[in-house]
């Protein structure tokens, strides 16, 4: 094989422009507060991607909005969600939610044990780590990265577990 791929820096200017809906002003609620303290207790309080709890991170674990961002929350069509949801599509959590009595979207947003990911500080925002600042195929690879690859400047690749 003459043709083989070294590894090679990939540099992405990624340009966003999306129109993001009209929203409340945004407040912590309290089915916030309550179900994020039980999706660290489900979840054992690792982070999805690294396995790191908040001691081996060196911050407070963050409570992703997964699947559906809270900022996007009034653009969505509930009734399609709730299909795909009901129909297995996002996994056993959702689809055992309560869906015959949900009659506004801040049941399931806000519901950490059904839309939430817990995430390191890192792997949340941080640069050329985080979910919110890489596209999901280079951010879900570092979850199945060989232990010690050199991922980014910012990341060597290491599971706490
Ligand atoms: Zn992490
Ligand atoms: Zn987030």
């Amino acid at each position: 094989m003459t043709d083989v791929t070294k590894i090679h820096e990939e540099k992405e200017t990624l340009t966003v422009d999306v129109n993001i809906p009209g929203h409340e002003p945004r407040k912590t609620t309290s089915l916030f507060e309550r179900t994020r303290k039980e999706l660290i207790a489900r979840d054992g309080g690792r982070c999805f991607i690294c396995n790191a709890t908040a001691e081996e991170s060196g911050h407070p674990l963050e409570a992703h909005h997964h699947p559906i961002e809270r900022s996007f929350a009034e653009m969505i069509d509930w009734e399609r969600f709730k299909f795909d949801a009901q129909a297995g599509v996002w996994g056993e959590a959702i689809k055992a939610f309560d869906w015959d009595h949900f009659t506004d979207w801040t049941q399931f947003v806000d519901d950490m044990t059904v839309n939430g990911m817990l995430l390191c500080k890192a792997h949340h925002i941080g640069k050329d780590e985080g979910m919110h600042a890489l596209p999901f195929p280079i951010w879900i690879a570092q979850k199945y990265g060989k232990e010690g690859y050199q991922f980014s400047a910012a990341e060597v690749i290491h599971h706490a577990v």
